[in-house]
């Protein structure tokens, strides 16, 4: 069987042939021309409804949303917009299609807004859109399994229920198991949900680095792909509270070698999507450039989406000190006359996504990695620096996301590394485990964390996180 994207990329073998389609009806004009779709392209199928051969019963019955079966004659069209079409011989409908009920979907032709197509994640894989973006995502996860396997990385699976808190940020989801007659109960006897892993204290994962380092401590470079739970009260465009995060660790690598790293990934990814997903690119581009069209002048961006792709993997990423980017930010006009939401006061603060995105599309004007944070805005396991008041951190900054990697070398040395977590409140009895990689060939090694929705949301030019997962978990949205 052919997928429509087959057929029309490769028509001329079945030039004048009958053949068999199947998909779902677009639109459906002047009651001749169906724009059928099978979720294989953007493109449509062009079916061409000869009323000689059907009884006004059967066309009755196709509307928008229909699904078909279309046994029919290719031919080249002579109508403008498409170079091939069918003519259907044999229409069969597949399903029931409820066209009362219709009205109130967002499957009803008409121009509906994103967020009206969120309500009803479940119809939106039949839109444009939603189609473009997803087929989208299913590439860039491809080309991330397919760069980590050209340079001899191994995918190892970590640990979704787990008892580490990786970040120390305390953004966890605890697990219960729902045995009522079972339950563990406080002191008070109340039921301790906090402990219902069958008596032990368990959460999802926020992260699977902790885990990916051990097992990067034998097989020396493993990555992990997997879904990440973060309590994320906040309702921003770039936090999700269920998502998923790729995690390369590397035995030997330091922190330039980390950096290096995460460029070559995010160009590959970047070039594998715009040699793959021409059609699905270009309708977005479109898109974005009508999106455009409708802000104020000075607010619309300076290119396009392909245009900024292309320009994206054409220079090397701007590396900046985070002391140099305090400097930059400290100075800023932006920053004296108060444009700022939270003013940059001084060395050690922590960014928020505003100086991030300052940082990039208007200073640099190209993506920037920050490097050698202050220690204490850091997560425990990073390498702590000669100055002993940095770590060996990166944040890997996009225009219009601001982080979309963040990542480090890690501190390899024992006693370091406890010093460093006694400051900071991490129970090493908890993490024997881990300890025990820096007791037995303790090795230097870096690595980081990508969250694939933020490249999904820089490579379709989206620009709400919801938009670029299918099933969106948010604390207002917990429904499919
Ligand atoms: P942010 O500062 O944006 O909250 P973070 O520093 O808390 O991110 P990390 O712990 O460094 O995030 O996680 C690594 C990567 O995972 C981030 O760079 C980002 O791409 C992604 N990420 C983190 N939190 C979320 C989230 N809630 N939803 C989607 N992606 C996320
Ligand atoms: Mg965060
Ligand atoms: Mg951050
Ligand atoms: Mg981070």
């Amino acid at each position: 069987r052919q997928t429509i994207k087959d057929l029309l990329a490769d028509y001329k073998k079945v030039l004048h042939h009958d053949i068999t389609v199947q998909g779902w009806v677009r639109a459906f004009r002047s009651n001749r021309f169906i724009a059928l779709n099978d979720g294989s392209t953007i493109n449509n199928l062009q079916v061409v409804v000869d009323f000689e051969n059907f009884d006004e019963e059967t066309i009755k019955k196709i509307n928008t949303a229909s699904s078909l079966k279309v046994v029919g004659e290719v031919v080249e069209s002579q109508g403008a917009g498409q170079t091939v079409e069918i003519i259907a011989k044999k229409i069969i409908i597949l399903g029931d299609n409820f066209f009362d009920e219709l009205q109130s979907t967002i499957l009803q032709p008409k121009k509906h807004s994103l967020e009206k197509l969120r309500e009803q994640a479940h119809l939106r894989f039949r839109t444009n859109v939603f189609g473009a973006v997803f087929r989208i995502r299913h590439a860039v996860s491809f080309a991330i399994h397919s760069f980590f396997n050209q340079n001899q990385f191994f995918y190892i699976n970590t640990p979704i229920i787990t008892g580490a808190d990786a970040e120390g940020a305390g953004e966890m989801f605890g697990v219960t198991n729902f045995d009522l007659n079972n339950m563990p109960k406080t002191e008070e006897g109340d039921i301790d949900f906090a402990q219902d892993f069958f008596g032990k204290k368990t959460n999802l994962t926020v992260s699977g680095q902790l885990e990916g380092e051990t097992a990067a401590m034998g097989l020396g470079r493993i990555y992990t792909f997997g879904p990440t739970f973060r309590a994320e009260n906040s309702n921003t465009t770039r936090h999700l509270a269920e998502f998923w995060m790729i995690e390369p660790e590397v035995a030997f690598n330091n922190l330039e070698d980390n950096i290096d790293l995460a460029e070559d990934f995010l160009k590959f990814v970047i070039k594998y999507v715009l040699d793959n997903c021409k059609d699905d690119l270009e309708f977005l581009d479109k898109r974005f450039e009508e999106e455009q069209k409708s802000k104020p002048e000075k607010e619309r961006a300076k290119e396009g989406l392909i245009e900024k792709l292309e320009n994206v993997i054409a220079k090397r990423f701007k590396r900046v000190s985070y002391t140099e980017a305090i400097e930059i930010l400290l100075n800023s006009k932006e920053n004296k006359k108060g444009k700022f939401q939270y003013p940059v006061e001084k060395w050690g603060t922590d960014l928020q996504s505003e100086h991030e995105r300052f940082l990039v599309e208007k200073h640099f004007e190209s993506p920037v990695v920050l490097f050698d944070y202050p220690k204490e805005i850091k997560a425990f396991y990073m390498k702590l620096n000669d100055d002993n008041k940095t770590v060996a951190a990166m944040d890997v900054l996009f225009p219009g996301i601001g982080e979309i990697i963040g990542g480090s070398e890690r501190e390899a040395r024992l006693d370091v590394l406890k010093t460093k977590m006694a400051e900071m409140h991490v129970d090493e009895e908890e993490l024997w485990w881990y300890m025990d990689t820096r007791r037995f060939g303790s090795v230097p090694h870096a690595g980081f964390g990508l969250g694939l929705e933020r490249l999904v949301l820089f490579v379709t030019g989206m620009t709400n996180i919801r938009d670029v997962i299918p099933f969106p978990r948010t604390p207002k949205n917990a429904e499919f």
